[in-house]
């Protein structure tokens, strides 16, 4: 019976170590901290050998094959370990496709990519096919294929799993765009980066769709300098395209193959200019598995937004609080700014990823008049912002309570205050969610 080691306790290490006992393997897994305890007792019930807060080298290098989380890079000790005496280390993704026939959507991105795997699968859902929803969101793809059946899965795959895929093949790849993110873990080299997003097309066939952005210089960049095999199906907000998606003035409009179909951007749930690239992304993957117009157009009109991203909280003596905690870059915060309307009191700082505040300058010149720094070291953003909204518009605030009334001070009616940090949460909050919880519970507290 061949050995599989999986590293790293948490939702897709358990899954996969839970499906390579379903497949018979003898499998054991190891992880370097504390497992919570939820898994703990999956692993139990499984009968699944493992251990916690640290690596037996004695039970892990005598592996077939690795499976390794996301969240441990390839630089951890044990890992070089494995690689250099030549044993393969893979994905959750790429095991438990190898045991899965389903038909697959997966996306991939800097931003977006929540959003526009769940309005996917929210299609998917709606025009009654049998789909599951995995990936980086929810219940693991691995636990599914072990204990489910269904004849879609859409997916919200990472640059960290794809890394280690290999024969993974999606039907239908969607990358929704690409900026400069966690580029730690790629040598600080975009290209690196790039490159592992674009894994998830490797071994597309003729028969798949590719979707992707094609206002996205580094998206473009890239795909002339491979060889795409699959159906291209690009969506674009600045001209037409042939087959793909693109603007005429209020509609959007979707061609794949011979058909042709229009939806208003009014009629959309979700706001702003990055929801039509989401929303242009999710039509096109839902008109290539088939799905009626009459089903897309009703979907986009009824899905719900989710917590975290722009999500209007309360209105309070009219000012309207917008939770956007999960803008934990520039890019995402540039499209936050840029879909207000009113005069914004902005909420913003954290644990800076080496962030160019400079894109910013004209958004926030047009539409912020006030900024509350949410941060343990505010200075950076002090630097890039005092001239523009002058030094006695800008407070330093270490909570989100201290954040929300020092907001709150400075709104005026017909005002938004919006939380959009730009920033991981990790100076002052566990994570964005306790970040976004607490600012709607510091707002509810008003
Ligand atoms: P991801 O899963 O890639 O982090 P999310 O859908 O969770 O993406 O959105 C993360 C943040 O990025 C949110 O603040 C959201 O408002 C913003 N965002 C969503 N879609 C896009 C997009 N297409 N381009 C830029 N920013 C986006």
């Amino acid at each position: 019976m061949s050995r599989i080691v999986v590293l790293g306790g948490a939702e897709s290490g358990v899954g996969a170590a839970v499906l390579a006992k379903v497949k018979g393997f003898d499998v054991f897994l190891s992880d370097n901290g504390k497992i919570k305890d939820e898994y703990v007792k999956t692993l139990k019930e499984w009968d699944i050998p493992f251990e916690q807060g640290g690596h037996t080298s004695g039970l892990i290098l005598n592996a077939d094959e690795i499976i390794k989380s996301p969240g441990i890079p390839s630089t951890a000790p044990m890992v070089r370990q494995l690689v250099s005496q030549g044993t393969p280390v893979i994905s959750e993704i790429e095991f438990a496709s190898r045991y899965d026939s389903a038909k697959k959507i997966c996306i991939t991105g800097s931003n977006g990519k929540t959003t526009t795997t769940s309005v996917i699968y929210y299609l998917l859902q709606q025009a009654g096919l049998n789909v599951g929803l995995g990936g980086n969101i929810g219940k693991s793809y691995a636990l599914q294929v072990a204990t489910e059946r269904h004849d879609y899965y859409v997916l919200e795959i990472s640059s960290f799993q794809l890394d280690n895929c290999y024969s993974f093949r999606p039907d239908i790849a969607v990358i929704t765009n690409i900026t400069p993110d966690h580029l730690d873990r790629y040598d600080y080299k975009i290209e690196n980066y790039t490159a592992s997003k674009f894994r998830i097309t490797q071994n597309l066939r003729p028969e798949d769709c590719f979707i992707f952005d094609s206002d996205d210089a580094i998206t473009i960049e890239h795909l002339s300098k491979i060889v795409m095999k699959a159906k291209m199906l690009p969506f674009t907000q600045q001209g037409k395209v042939e087959q793909g998606a693109y603007l005429d003035n209020d509609k959007i409009v979707v061609k794949y193959e011979k058909s042709e179909s229009e939806i208003f951007i009014e009629e959309l749930a979700l706001g702003g200019k990055h929801n039509i690239y989401n929303s242009m992304a999710a039509a096109l993957a839902a008109k290539a598995t088939g799905i009626d117009d009459a089903v897309i157009r009703s979907s986009l009109k009824t899905f719900q937004p989710i917590e975290h991203r722009l999500e209007p909280v309360l209105s309070i003596k009219d000012v309207l609080y917008i939770n956007d905690s999960k803008a934990t870059n520039v890019d995402a915060a540039w499209y936050a700014l840029e879909c207000q309307t009113r005069p914004v009191v902005w909420i913003v700082g954290g644990t800076d990823k080496g962030n160019d505040y400079s894109v910013l300058n004209e958004l926030v010149k047009n539409k912020v008049k006030g900024i509350v720094c949410l941060g343990v070291d505010n200075a950076k953003i002090h630097a890039a912002f005092e001239d523009i909204v002058g030094e006695e518009n800008m407070v330093d605030t270490r909570s989100a309570d201290e954040a929300v009334k020092a907001a709150a001070g400075m709104a005026r009616s017909g005002d938004v205050v919006l939380l959009s940090p730009c920033c991981a949460s990790f100076d002052l909050f566990t994570c964005y969610e306790d970040r976004g919880d607490q600012f709607k519970e510091a707002v509810r507290r008003l």
